[in-house]
């Protein structure tokens, strides 16, 4: 099993956000029997933080290996989900952060506008820390909210053939190409096809 050292080795740093999702990885540990065989378990993880290094190290669900789905909404949710059975298990953080004082409030605009002196840099450190060492602790229930159920199993990985860029002539997967004037071109020249013409009828 993976200690929060190990976890913190991948990342590169110790921060509150890493904490939060040991913890959320652990908890799925605890739930299923994981890192299980190959795309056993999908995490659908629903913004890009920190957290989402812990859970990649503890649990082995990985971008790579495409058993990692990213959903770009901002949210502090993560969802795992057992192939083939659909049994899953979503994680809410709902985490609040220890109420600060007056003066650490101050200290922290300080930080925030670029002040790094010893005293501000030193408050800054010892709070992390503390906030760090609150998430490892913590019980269950102040960080999160865990809700269990059934649901659809998300589709495995796909390995498609690729295709040539009629720009770039890089290659392109398949799926991922967009047609045009029967060319074949990848997302990023595309895009940049597209601005060029409005920026042309702009100037017209
Ligand atoms: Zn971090
Ligand atoms: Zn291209």
């Amino acid at each position: 099993m993976e200690t929060f050292e190990n976890v913190i080795e991948f990342h590169g740093h110790a921060c509150p956000g890493l904490a939060l999702g040991y913890r959320v990885a652990m908890r799925a540990l605890k739930e299923f029997e994981i890192p299980a065989a190959d795309e056993e378990i999908v995490a659908l993880v629903e913004n890009n933080s920190c957290a989402i290094d812990a859970v990649q190290v503890v649990t082995g669900c990985t971008f790579g290996k495409g058993n990692l789905i990213f959903h770009d909404y901002g949210k502090q949710v993560y969802t795992f989900i057992k192939r083939p059975s659909g049994k899953y298990l979503r994680i809410s953080i709902c985490w609040k952060k220890p109420a600060e004082s007056e003066n650490e409030r101050l200290l922290w605009e300080k930080y925030m506008k670029g002040d790094r002196s010893e005293s501000v840099v030193d408050f800054v450190h010892a709070r992390k820390s503390s906030k760090i060492k609150h998430i490892l602790t913590a019980d269950e229930r102040e960080l999160m909210t865990v809700t269990t159920g059934t649901m659809k199993v998300p589709d495995p990985a796909i390995i498609r053939p690729s295709v040539v860029c009629s720009s770039c002539h890089e290659k392109v997967m398949d799926l991922k190409a967009m047609h045009k004037n029967g060319y074949r071109f990848c997302i990023p020249c595309f895009n940049e096809e597209e601005l060029r013409k409005k920026r042309k009828k702009h100037a017209e």
